[in-house]
């Protein structure tokens, strides 16, 4: 997980950061209070975190957002809604940074 952090500091160049963004995948295998665990120990800014519906696609033609049947532990197991295969992952398998403000 520690590399998020080393991602945004590389993005950011080092400047000091304000407030951040994270968006957590359903799919992610990091959990959203994990992320949160970890940022309250680790960051010494303000940050938000939004978790994000997935969206899958199937061979049976299927395109929307994924079945989860199990979300435990770090192991996300989900299907296609549809058919019950298991699709391909458009989005929503990520941690994304989608919101850096910068200190003045
Ligand atoms: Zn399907």
């Amino acid at each position: 997980m520690i590399r998020i952090l080393e991602d945004l500091r590389a993005g950011t160049k080092g400047q000091p950061l304000k407030s951040v963004l994270f968006e957590v995948g359903e799919l992610s295998e990091i959990r959203p209070e994990e992320l949160e665990e970890f940022l309250k120990e680790n960051a010494d800014f303000e940050f938000e975190i939004e978790e994000k519906k997935a969206k899958v696609k199937c061979k049976c033609g299927y395109e929307g957002m994924a079945e989860i049947i199990d979300a435990e532990d770090s192991d996300v197991v989900f299907m296609c809604s549809k058919c019950g295969d298991i699709p391909e992952v458009i989005s929503g398998d990520c941690v994304k940074i989608s919101n850096v403000e910068l200190k003045q």
